[in-house]
Parts: C-alpha cells; structure tokens; sequence
C-alpha cells in the first residue's frame, strides 16, 4: 500500500497538459528521440546511467556504427567491447549490455521482448531500463524513475521527509505509474527526465521558470533558503558544511572499501576511501593525499562519478566521487578494517545514508 496518496485526477491532467506544453517549446533533441529502435533505446539508457548526454553523443554513435545491431554486439569478442566503450566509466556497462545482447540472441532471435517481466529477468536490465524501452521503444504505457525523475516528483507531490528512503522512493513510483499517460508515453516521460535535467535540478532548480510552480509543493523554497543563506546566518551555516571526496576503485567486479572505525561519526559502517578536502586544495590533489595517508598508496584520479549531499543531524555533507587507479598494493595503514567486496554483496553491508544511491547504481539497481 502507498503510504501517501497519489495525486487525484484533476491534478494528475493540469501536471500531464504543463509537462507536454513545456516540453513541446523546450524539450531536447536526441537521437535516441528519433528512433524506436529497443536496441538504440537500451544503448542510450545504459550509457546516460552514469554519463552526460554531451558525452554520451559521440559515443552512441560510434557504438551503433560498430555495432548495429543485438546480433552484432553478441558476436564482438568483449575485449573489442571494452575497447570500444571507453573512454565512458563504469566498465561493467559495456559488458552487461553484451551479456543482454548474448542473451537476446540465444533466446529471442535477436530481438529485445517487449514485457515487462521478460525484460526484467536479463541481468542488467532494472525497473527503470524495462520502463524506458517499453516505452519508448513499444509505445507501452510504463512509468520511469531516475534521479531526475524523482526529484521532480518528490518535490512537486511529496515536499518533506527524505526523498531517499525506500518506502518514499516506492511511493514514487506508484506517482509515476499514476501520472503515465494513455497517450504520448514517450514524450511524457521524455518530458519528464528533461525537466529533471533542465529546471528541476538538484542544486539550484529554476522555479520561476518551472511549468510546476502552480502545483509544486516545495516552489519557492530552494530560493527563500538560498536568500535566508545569504544573510547573516551564512557564515555560521557554511560553517558546518563538509566537502569530503571519495575514491571509487573497482578490480573484477570487486570495489576496495573501508570501514569507519570506533568513535568516530557513523562508526562501524563501511565507505569508499578519501575525505575531507583542505583549504585550497582541489580534489584530485586531496583525494591522492588522502589515499596515500590511508592506505599506503599513490593512485591516478580519474573521472567523477557520482556527487551528492547529505545532511545529518549534526553536520552537511558535499560528497564527491572519482574513479581512481591505484599505481600499487594497497594496506590499510590506520588499522581501519579494508576489503574487496564483489558487487553483489554491496547492498548487503551498512554504509552511510548519503551513499545509498551510489551503491544502488553500482550494484546495478536502477
Ligand atoms: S517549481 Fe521548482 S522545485 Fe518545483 S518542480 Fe519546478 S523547479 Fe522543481
């Protein structure tokens, strides 16, 4: 059972006819709009998980002409894959994409199935990948939920508590299913990951420009606490803001973690190693510091994966994650407890809240 209710109907049409009228002036044009192609769609989804379209663009391309089709990518060699996919992140993408490939052409004549519980039985494909190809690749009327999704969402029908609990983020989706048209499901839900990107963004989202503001139950709210930081409370609140960055660094299918010792804030959980960054240091340069204090070890930083913040009760946290290479062996050298954990027992392990998303996407869970 949802433990809100969804919106009703009226509010459900003004939400539907904004997003399409907004979407219509403003919406992006990507070329994975202009197909509707399963393969294309999955190829875009999978690669937009952890990337920006900008990057992504050239790499479609170059990916579709490499392989075009299921049939092609099953029969590449997964070094020729692999190769072909960076300089993207992330390496298990490129290879999940060539198992569903492998997949579809052992069991579906080289065609990606169009229902739901089908398409969720391949590994690496979740709720959101099977959503955005029955919908944008079959016309099915399936909901979506990313990122952006969700947090337009939240902040539109939901406004307080924390937009990144389970039972919240279940609610989300029946808001989701709920609002999902009957007709033009690839544009509503198009619509909705653009406003996500383009107005509703994370930090600092456009209201006075947002289709929503009539309905949205947090408009305005971002702004009076932007303009409440500027006055005199600005210092004392910045005060007690934390910039921690974060390594993440995968061998195989395992990630290194290190757990949070005794006596210090959120003891006993396991995190990717790095923290706090000093003045006037960048990240790169304190992420290298703090793997050498740490564990022992130089390290090349890569690309950021993955940003967030996080408040707790007693501090704020700006978390940013690199890719990083470790140049040696690696020794836990604080006597912090170190390991190797294989993706799939991520979620099993206790880490920080503000990490819960970032190792949903690591273990695949979109
Ligand atoms: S009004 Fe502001 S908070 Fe609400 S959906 Fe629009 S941009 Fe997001």
């Amino acid at each position: 059972m949802s433990p809100r209710p969804l919106p009703d109907a009226a509010a459900r049409r003004r939400f539907r006819r904004a997003l399409l009228a907004w979407y219509g002036a403003n919406g992006r044009d990507l070329p994975w709009r202009r197909t509707s192609d399963p393969y294309h769609i999955l190829v875009s989804e999978v690669m937009l998980q952890q990337t920006q379209v900008d990057r992504v663009l050239p790499k479609y391309h170059e990916w579709l002409e490499k392989y075009p089709s299921l049939g092609a990518l099953a029969s590449a060699p997964e070094s020729d894959v692999d190769r072909t996919w960076r300089p993207l992140g992330y390496n298990i993408r490129p290879r999940r994409l060539h198992a569903i490939a492998r997949e579809a052409v052992e069991r579906y004549g080289g065609r990606l199935p169009s229902d739901e519980a089908t398409l969720l039985s391949f590994k690496g494909i979740g709720a959101y990948t099977a959503g955005a190809i029955r919908s944008f690749a079959f016309g099915q009327r399936a909901a979506i939920l990313d990122t952006n999704v969700a947090r337009v969402l939240f902040r539109v029908f939901v406004g307080r508590g924390d937009a990144r609990a389970h039972a919240t983020r279940k609610h989300l989706w029946a808001v989701s299913e709920a609002l999902v048209p009957r007709k033009r499901v690839f544009d509503f839900n198009q619509a909705l990951m653009d406003l996500g990107a383009m107005v509703c963004v994370a930090r600092t989202p456009r209201c006075l420009v947002c289709p929503m503001k009539n309905l949205c139950r947090t408009y305005g709210r971002h702004a009076r606490a932007r303009r409440a930081g500027a006055g005199g409370v600005r210092r004392s609140r910045r005060r007690r803001v934390r910039v921690v960055v974060a390594a993440v660094i995968e061998k195989g299918d395992r990630f290194l973690l290190t757990r949070r010792q005794p006596g210090v804030h959120l003891a006993g959980l396991w995190e990717f190693p790095g923290g706090k960054i000093h003045s006037g240091e960048s990240h790169g340069a304190a992420l290298a510091r703090e793997l050498r204090e740490e564990l022992g070890v130089n390290a090349d930083v890569g690309e950021l994966v993955y940003e967030t913040t996080h408040s707790y009760p007693d501090l704020a946290v700006a978390l940013h994650f690199y890719r990083c290479r470790l140049l040696g062996r690696p020794r836990p050298l604080l006597g912090q407890e170190m390991r190797w954990v294989r993706r799939a027992e991520l979620r099993s392990l206790g880490f920080p809240p503000a990490d819960t998303e970032l190792i949903d996407r690591l273990s695949g869970i979109d």
